[in-house]
């Protein structure tokens, strides 16, 4: 299968070295040579992590990055593509634009899936004149690790549609679950809820980051904190999806003061290396702000 991967960021590339893997040929592309650059550099990263650690071996990196070509042009990214992924900024109008865009090149019957983790599919896809090919590929960060990927329908999408994207994901060593189209889907609605709420709990100064995030992880179990995933994610992601869910959902999905303040000073955690943490190197080295406890 020819599968197209638009943006080749935190998400796309993650999405385009997954798929790969498992055999397909990928093009991931970016509007800049310089984002190509550094997407294929991290999934070549991602790959000798894991061919050191005995995850992948040499033969499996190498097969992977035969599969993989990168395009800053469009139209020849697209080029007999079965399956279109996009992953560029969350922002209604440029994937409404990027469905168009796709569907005015592509074969009348490949599949376009949206990335969004909690923008509306049911009108993205309202973009599209076949607007049963439309679907939500939603993949969790980081996309090599994890094994979710819920499989998102839209109003419009055909039955066809949703049993290819979910032999799709199955394919690519990955579980489907399959929500119907709604605010925030079945994830980012109750995740978003939890980081909400840990930073209030910083605006009030009810614990540090560490502490908070030590809570989930050692009294639930979570593998990360909310904090912490927070910055992994990307404070300017994060409010990006709370203000939209705040729009559909109502007031309790209100973004926090501290969390605008960061976006609006450039700290949106581990990609710039600081957000509420502060990060080196991809690893925490200190907590962001007076929290004594910490350094
Ligand atoms: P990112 O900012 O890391 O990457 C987006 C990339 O898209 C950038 O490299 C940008 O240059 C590129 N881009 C912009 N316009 C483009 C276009 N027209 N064509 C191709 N590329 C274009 O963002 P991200 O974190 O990878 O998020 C991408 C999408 O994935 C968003 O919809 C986001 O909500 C969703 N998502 C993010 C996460 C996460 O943890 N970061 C998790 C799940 C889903």
């Amino acid at each position: 299968m020819k599968v197209t991967v638009l943006g080749a960021g935190t998400m796309g590339n993650g999405i385009a070295q997954v798929t790969a893997m498992a055999g397909h040929d990928v093009t991931m592309r970016d509007i800049e040579q310089e984002f190509v650059d550094d997407g294929l550099a991290t999934i070549e990263s991602n790959l000798q992590g894991g061919v050191d650690r005995d995850k992948v071996t040499q033969a499996e990196m190498d097969a992977t990055l035969e599969h993989i070509d990168t395009a800053v042009e469009l139209e020849p990214a697209l080029e007999g593509a079965d399956l279109v992924v996009e992953a560029v900024p969350e922002q209604m109008e440029l994937k409404r634009d990027t469905f168009a865009d796709v569907e005015a090149v592509v074969d009348d019957d490949t599949v376009i899936a949206t990335n969004t983790s909690s923008l509306s599919i049911t009108e993205i896809a309202s973009a599209l004149e076949h607007d049963g090919r439309a679907v939500g590929l939603h993949f969790f960060n980081p996309v090599h690790l994890m094994q979710l990927v819920e499989v998102v329908v839209p109003e419009q999408s055909s039955e066809t549609t949703v049993e290819f994207a979910e032999e799709f994901v199955e394919g690519i060593d990955r579980t489907p679950v399959t929500v119907r189209d709604s605010a925030g889907f079945a994830s980012s609605r109750l995740g978003v809820t939890l980081g909400v709420e840990a930073i209030r709990m910083l605006e009030e100064g009810v614990a540090s980051p560490r502490d908070i995030d030590a809570a989930m992880e050692l009294g639930y179990n979570h593998p990360m904190g909310p904090i912490e995933l927070g910055d992994v994610v990307g404070l300017d992601v994060r409010l990006d999806i709370l203000e939209y869910l705040r729009e559909e959902l109502g007031e309790r999905f209100r973004p926090p003061q501290l969390l605008k303040q960061k976006v609006r000073a450039g700290k949106l955690g581990r990609k710039t290396g600081e957000g509420f943490y502060v990060w080196e190197d991809g690893e925490i080295v200190g907590t962001s702000g007076d929290w004594g406890d910490d350094e």
